[in-house]
């Protein structure tokens, strides 16, 4: 079981750090072909417009989006949530379009630029979770069977459907394993 973390941009040591503390086959990944390789893969957070670009130029976009096709599983924070959502508000920058949903970019604000928050998610136990959002999106609507296991004031921040996973926030920037952990069954599964 191989697991990639696409490294054009943005935080994705912290992933791979993660990953390979639960003891995956965790590599980055920089071309398509890499992708091609993969039973699942992690979108770091950072700047979706520049990653969407960058995946473009490399026709990584495209191997993404053949490798779901043929099950790979994919885990998207924050930019990398953005990547999967089939709908960004007032942006036509580029997109892979694997989940149903409606994006809002920076939608906690620009005064709040980041935050802490502890929520609850069902199926990663009874303890909470902390979850650092850095200039975060949020989702304004779900839609065809994706499901939000986790939302603040009504608003998902944590959805699945299938394979596919996302969040707004970065559990890469605690010690907390659980939803990395949840992700790699998900891959297994
Ligand atoms: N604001 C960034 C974007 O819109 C996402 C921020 C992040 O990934 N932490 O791409």
């Amino acid at each position: 079981m191989k697991i990639g973390v696409l490294a054009l941009q943005g935080d994705y040591q912290k992933h791979l750090e993660m990953l390979k503390s639960l003891g995956a086959d965790a590599v980055l990944v920089r071309t398509a072909d890499e992708v091609r390789e993969l039973d699942g893969l992690i979108i770091p957070g950072g700047e979706s417009t520049t990653i969407g670009k960058l995946m473009r130029r490399f026709g990584i976009d495209e191997a993404i989006i053949e490798k779901v096709g043929q099950g790979m599983a994919v885990y998207g924070t924050c930019a990398g949530m953005i990547l999967m959502a089939k709908d960004i508000e007032d942006s036509d920058q580029h997109r892979l379009g694997l989940l149903d949903i409606t994006i809002r970019r920076n939608a906690f604000g620009r005064q709040i630029d980041s935050f802490e928050t502890d929520i609850q998610v069902d199926e990663l136990g009874p303890d909470p979770i902390r979850a650092v959002f850095i200039r975060a999106p949020f989702i304004t609507e779900v839609r065809n069977g994706v499901r939000s296991l986790a939302s603040i004031d009504g608003r998902a921040i944590l959805i699945q459907r299938g394979k596919l996973l996302a969040s707004a926030f970065h559990p890469e920037l605690t010690d907390d394993t659980r939803l990395h952990k949840y992700f790699l069954d998900i891959v297994k599964s």
